[in-house]
């Protein structure tokens, strides 16, 4: 299947944020770009939008001023739907209502030749929902892309249950051809990416309303252990709260009040409060002039260890080894069913989703601490650790002096189970493995999905198969005994990885 020819004009309806973005991108890539918007002036503030991201390209060096005349000049306002008639594929892009989309789609059905593609820019929309009323919906699809659009590579093409498969693989393949990367997926509620990501902003708040930490922590520990760009406050605050909030209430509602979609009340308190974010001068950080984030928790200085005795296999964590080995500290071996770290009784161990409570009361004795995961053990600068109710303050301190040799900064946290990025992406892979069971698309199209639209540091189900899925079932299964709470429940695609230890990815 071949992309549409550069020749073949593109047009644009809603030149706001998306619009204006897709109009350069479509422009880069050859096409003559026909830009239609009820509101003249968001016309006239696209055009501004696309030549400031120009020159900046050319002060960059990334471009030179000719090739950017020559794309700003591709674009051509047009002031009605009429003089779309030339164009092989419409994007819309206007406001998020199912009403005018479809009504704009039944106009174009009019003035367009029988065989242009119509595409939908739609973050939460059903594609087969705005096909249904069409005369062709074989005809229409939903093209994705992410904000914003001339940087972000992903572009989710989507496929309704109408939609002629021929269209969806010319949609691909156009996107491929402007320098994207498309990944196809079945229309379903939040698509890939503003589904399978729910759990990093939705537990964290879950975190966050029990008090497991505060918010600068919280996202201290997802920066730092888990090469994430932001924390979910962060990300939240710069997104919008209340936008955020909107989402989530839309996918519980699709999803059919399923306990993994359910939000948090501190969040509604949030919103009520006008805490939206940077655009209200307050959400979960304080924006007003003169305000400074409150450092994360960071446990004070204390004492290397002179010796470490490591247990069996500590899986991620091994890493660690090198790190203080190379530190001087000096390291002995014993073999053991579970891998963990002792310094003289106390004991340091990777979480498995029980709280470290519960283990203390065991076999594993009281002085014990759990810590978290990191992306990079080898690389981390910061790690949650939760200590034992029953534990002497010792245990503590011989932690800090532990991980601090190596380099690596402990904020202590409450005793919660499965700690914060542990729990996270354990989320994060049930998550992806439940949309994979449901067909919206592969392992492969998930992790570029994720990688690419949201610049994680590894796809979902790459470090399921880092972790490996019987350990992330461990951790759920726990979590969903601690809680009571269906939202852990583990699908059965991980079950079925965690038993045969077949990769998600090959
Ligand atoms: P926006 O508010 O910036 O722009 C929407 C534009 O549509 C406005 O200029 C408005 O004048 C125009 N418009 C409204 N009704 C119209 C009509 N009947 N005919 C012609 N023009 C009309 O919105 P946006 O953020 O660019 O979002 C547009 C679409 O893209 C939505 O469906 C949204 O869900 C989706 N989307 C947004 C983002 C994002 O981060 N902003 C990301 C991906 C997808």
């Amino acid at each position: 299947m071949a992309a549409l020819s550069p020749t073949s004009p593109v047009a644009l309806i809603g030149a706001g944020t998306m619009g204006a973005g897709i109009a350069q991108v479509a422009a880069t890539a050859g096409h003559p770009v026909l830009l239609y918007d009820a509101d003249i002036d968001a016309i006239k503030r696209a055009l501004d939008a696309v030549t400031g991201h120009l020159n900046r390209a050319i002060e960059k060096g990334r471009m030179d001023a000719g090739e950017a005349e020559a794309i700003r000049t591709r674009i051509a306002p047009v002031a009605t739907l009429e003089e779309l008639a030339p164009a092989g594929l419409v994007i819309e892009a206007v406001v998020e209502n199912a009403e005018i989309k479809v009504g704009l789609f039944k106009q174009l059905e009019e003035i367009l030749d029988a065989n242009a593609i119509l595409a939908s820019n739609t973050s939460s929309l059903s594609i087969t929902e705005l096909a249904a009323p069409l005369a062709r919906p074989p005809r229409l699809a939903g093209m994705h892309f992410f904000n914003p659009a001339p940087v972000m590579a992903l572009v989710e093409v989507i496929q309704g249950l109408e939609t002629d498969p021929a269209i969806a693989a010319i949609l691909v393949d156009t996107a491929a051809a402007w320098g994207k990367s498309p990944v196809l997926c079945k229309s379903s509620p939040g698509s890939i990416v503003n589904r399978i990501a729910r759990p990093f902003n939705n537990e964290a708040i879950r975190l966050l309303d029990e008090g497991a930490t505060d918010v600068f922590t919280l996202d201290a520990v997802m920066r730092e252990a888990g090469g994430f760009r932001m924390g979910p406050g962060q990300l939240m605050d710069l997104v919008g709260v209340d936008l955020n909030w909107d989402v989530a209430n839309a996918m519980h509602d699709s999803f059919f009040k399923d306990p993994r979609f359910r939000p948090s009340r501190i969040q509604a308190e949030m919103v009520a409060a006008g805490h939206h974010g940077r655009k209200t001068g307050r959400g979960w950080y304080d924006y007003a002039e003169g305000a400074e984030a409150p450092a994360p928790q960071t446990a004070p200085q204390a004492d290397p260890p002179s010796k470490v005795t490591v247990r069996g296999d500590l899986g991620p964590a091994n890493a660690l080894i090198d790190r203080l080995e190379a530190a001087g500290v000096k390291i002995a071996r014993t073999d053991g069913p579970e891998g963990h770290l002792r310094i003289d009784g106390h004991i340091l161990a990777p979480t498995d989703g029980r709280m470290a409570t519960e283990r203390a009361a065991g076999p594993e004795g009281p002085d014990l601490a759990l810590f978290d995961l990191a992306l990079d053990f080898g690389v981390a600068t910061r790690i949650a650790v939760a200590v034992a109710d029953q534990a002497n303050p010792a245990t503590r301190t011989a932690t800090a002096g532990l991980f601090q040799a190596a380099g690596i900064a402990v904020s202590f946290i409450d005793d919660t189970p499965a700690l914060l990025l542990t729990r996270t992406v354990c989320l994060l892979t049930n998550f992806a493995t439940d949309a994979m069971m449901q067909g919206v698309t592969d392992a492969a199209g998930i992790d570029t999905a994720m990688l690419k639209g949201l610049n994680y540091p590894r796809g979902p189900l790459a470090w399921a198969d880092a972790l490996g899925a019987a350990r992330i079932v461990t951790v759920l299964d726990n979590l969903q005994r601690l809680y009571g709470d269906d939202r852990y429940r583990a699908t059965p695609l991980m079950r079925r990885h965690g038993w045969s230890g077949r990769p998600f990815h090959d």
